[in-house]
């Protein structure tokens, strides 16, 4: 597996990558989840690239942008062992040289749940996106249902701009008692890891409420109960699949999304309804 730390490095290895070329962007901390889009890229291209970059620009003042888990030479293992042909781990001097200025803002879709909570996550999000395809130019760009905002804030981004990929948006990898894998579940110890899974409950309990033809309120209502009365929940709700615009029923494609503090971990989650 081939490693580039610099932009010009990174540029040489991936312009000579046989088509199609699939690529995944990370911040590391690698787990299950991470490596379903490496798997899906490989079915799906002849090559696969993969990039690691804890990026300051999606992290807001108070959040964990200094202790976020990282682990490069693990990581690295990881993706070697999934089959990755190339990774690009740049420093932040190689993405955001001295004089760096232009950002992307992807307009109100960014600004609501996660945007609203976060302001200036998907600006971060998108600013680094829009670098790294510049820079690795992918065929097909592979995101995570986990973070579907993220997904459909990066859709429009890509479409709006003309950037040339696809984006394939993989289902979440879970563990045994529903909790969606995420880095972040590393901060949480055994009594907030024993709640957590009540976000995936509050989430199919909302789901199964709306298709039993329940209201929107009512079914919402069930969904905050089934959460841990431990945990402090920041948004749950239902949006449409493609515009992420908060919706009254359950009509597909759309997902039920949460959000909740558990002590000071915030974990996210949804659940996307195809059909
Ligand atoms: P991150 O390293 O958190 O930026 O995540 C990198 C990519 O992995 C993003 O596209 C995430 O949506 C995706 N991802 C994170 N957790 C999961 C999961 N549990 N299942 C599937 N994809 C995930």
């Amino acid at each position: 597996m081939e490693v580039a730390e610099t932009v010009a490095r990174a540029r040489e290895l991936f312009a000579a990558s046989p088509r199609p070329f699939g690529f995944v962007p990370t911040m590391g901390a690698l787990h299950a989840g991470h490596l379903a889009l490496v798997r899906r890229a490989r079915e799906r291209c002849a090559a696969v690239a993969a990039s690691i970059f804890v990026n300051p620009l999606q992290f807001g003042p108070s959040e964990d942008l200094a202790t976020y888990p990282r682990d490069r030479e693990r990581d690295l293992q990881k993706l070697e062992d999934a089959g990755v042909d190339a990774v690009f781990v740049p420093d932040g001097a190689a993405i955001y040289p001295a004089g760096f200025a232009t950002t992307v803002d992807v307009g109100a879709i960014a600004t609501t749940f996660e945007g609203a909570i976060r302001p200036g996550h998907f600006r971060g999000v998108a600013t680094v996106i829009a670098k790294l395809l510049n820079i690795v130019c992918p065929d097909v760009l592979f995101l995570g249902q986990k973070d579907a905002q993220q997904a459909i804030v990066l859709r429009r981004m890509v479409a709006d701009l003309n950037f040339r990929n696809e984006i394939e948006i993989v289902p979440t990898v879970r563990e045994s008692d529903g909790l969606a894998l995420s880095s972040r579940n590393a901060y949480l110890d055994a009594q907030l890891r024993a709640q957590a899974p009540t976000l995936y409950a509050a989430l199919l309990t909302v789901r199964d409420a709306l298709q039993a033809g329940k209201s929107k309120s009512d079914a919402l209502a069930a969904g905050t109960a089934a959460l841990s009365a431990a945990a402090t929940l920041e948004y749950l709700d239902v949006v449409d699949g493609s515009t992420f615009a908060p919706a009254e029923r359950l009509v597909p494609p759309a997902f039920v999304i949460a959000a909740a503090r558990f002590g000071t971990t915030r974990l996210i989650d949804n659940l996307w309804i195809t059909q």
